[in-house]
């Protein structure tokens, strides 16, 4: 699809209005001077005083037109960047209207087109906004369906239950420690994850740098008293390493890291089944974790196959009931709605075997054509739902989850979803993931340690994020730990020693 913008010579306004465009079109392309070629063309008028002012006409090229006007009064801004988001969001305002009515495809999530929807809501609830005034104003300026705030609504609540001191965890830090291991690598992922196999090597290296991280945050947090709320191992696959090494691991964890005792939950990702044995499930006892997520993405062997997860159904349901008696009591499961050849029958078999098993936790994702997956690359060979099933899909996902006493307690979108939908967490009631609502809300620093871990510096006035990343490959990361951690520390450092600052 081919669209002329006209009217908007600012070019800050062709990403956010590609964006949007990429939520109708498989493929899409702007240009904010009249092409050619385009199918349709779209007139653009803007004014800025007091108001915002904004209007735009459709047309295309069998003549159908479509017009659309808003205003909005324009609030103090502090910023050229928060004056030109309130004029972007005024534009996106009236661009997604047209082009609703000329396709016919409602957005249910409106001009949005970010990752973490809920944290809009969350603000207005911390600014003391009333309930139905915030609805109002989530769907007059962001065009967002009744349906999706009421998601959000029963999101916020329950994220404020089970964490009821969210807006004032500050002071103390999550961990995430990521160990980008995994048995073989899935066609969808973009993890860092690198077979296992082979490269025991710079498995040994790798470890000795995320221990020496460890150490080194643990001192720092130590020395200043700051507590751990959460600390989460993902990945990769942190059961691909062996039953020894997970030990040394969590040894580590208990000795550098503050009061481990009294923090409030650790979580291990056993995504693969082929990663869990009797030996590593006993590890995770010994040093007291019981959240694990043991992932069958899908419960139809071909699919699996498909997709290069080298392992069977029989396996995950078999590892599932090994983690359950040997004391795990406290197991997630992933599945994922459009994976390449399944529709509603692959999907309600899936959902039907999750019934035998009834994890407390089931996070339904969406499949997304991430740009650097293997299934992205090769697009042809993987034929996936059509947008109309995709949805059906999600609305079965949340009437099991509702009939079986599961709510839904976080949610995330991405780029490229399958049918702009989210991937959604539900859980059975005070059984949520408190880091997972840690990571989407963003209320707290997380420190990220190992490879490709992201870290989010928060600072607690305003809000403002900084994010850091370590390296994604080991042999970078092998090369740089200490310089990383050291940057890192720098950074706490300065965050932590601010005026009003969390310590
Ligand atoms: S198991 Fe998870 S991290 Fe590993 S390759 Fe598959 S999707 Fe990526």
């Amino acid at each position: 699809m081919r669209i002329s913008i006209l009217g908007l010579e600012d070019e800050r306004f062709k990403r956010p209005l590609q964006l949007i465009a990429n939520l109708f079109f498989e493929e899409s392309q702007i240009s904010c001077a009249k092409m050619e070629e385009s199918e349709v063309q779209i007139n653009f008028t803007l004014e800025v005083k007091e108001n915002v002012s904004v209007s735009a006409k459709l047309q295309d090229k069998i003549g159908n037109v479509f017009k659309s006007n808003y205003q909005k009064e324009m609030v103090p801004f502090d910023s050229e960047k928060e004056r030109f988001k309130q004029i972007k969001n005024a534009v996106a305002h009236v661009y997604l209207t047209v082009l609703q009515e000329w396709t016919g495809i409602t957005q249910k999530w409106g001009i949005l087109t970010g990752i973490r929807p809920t944290k809009l809501l969350h603000r207005k609830v911390q600014e003391g906004i009333p309930l139905a005034l915030a609805h109002q104003q989530l769907k007059d300026d962001y065009l967002i369906t009744d349906e999706k705030i009421e998601l959000m609504q029963h999101i916020v609540e329950r994220q404020l239950t089970a964490v009821p001191d969210l807006y004032s965890l500050q002071k103390e830090v999550s961990i995430y420690i990521g160990i980008p291991f995994c048995p073989t690598k899935c066609a969808y992922c973009t993890f860092p994850a690198y077979a296992i196999n082979g490269r025991q090597g710079s498995v040994d290296s790798f470890l000795g740098g995320l221990h020496y991280e460890m150490r080194k945050i643990g001192e720092w947090l130590k020395e200043k008293g700051v507590r751990i709320t959460t600390v989460y191992f993902g990945g990769g696959t942190p059961t691909s390493i062996t039953a020894g090494e997970m030990d040394m691991l969590y040894e580590e964890m208990y000795t550098s890291f503050p009061d481990v005792k009294h923090i409030r939950e650790i979580t291990v990702e056993a995504g693969r089944p082929d990663t869990i044995t009797p030996e590593k499930l006993d590890v995770l006892k010994k040093w007291n974790i019981d959240r694990i997520s043991i992932n069958p993405q899908s419960y139809t062997q071909e699919t699996l196959k498909a997709i290069g997860r080298h392992h069977t159904v029989d396996e995950t349901i078999d590892k599932y009931h090994l983690a359950r008696e040997m004391g795990m009591n406290n197991i997630n499961m992933d599945l994922i709605i459009g994976l390449p050849g399944e529709g509603i029958p692959e999907f309600a078999h899936s959902l039907a075997e999750t019934e035998k098993l009834m994890p407390e936790s089931l996070t339904v994702h969406t499949l997304s054509f991430k740009r650097a997956s293997e299934m992205t690359k090769n697009k042809e060979k993987y034929k996936v739902a059509e947008r109309d099933e995709v949805e059906k899909m999600m609305e079965l996902a949340q009437e099991w989850t509702n009939e079986h006493g599961y709510v839904p307690y976080y949610l995330y979108r991405q780029k490229n979803i399958l049918g702009n939908l989210e991937n959604v967490g539900y859980a059975v009631p005070n059984q949520e993931s408190i880091y997972n609502i840690m990571i989407m809300e963003e209320q707290q620093t997380i420190i990220g340690l190992g490879c490709g871990a992201a870290s989010k510096f928060i600072e607690p006035d305003t809000g403002k994020i900084t994010h850091f990343a370590n390296p994604k490959d080991p042999k970078t990361y092998n090369d740089s730990f200490k310089a990383y951690t050291e940057d890192k520390i720098k950074i706490l450092d300065e965050l932590f020693s601010k005026k009003g600052s969390p310590a």
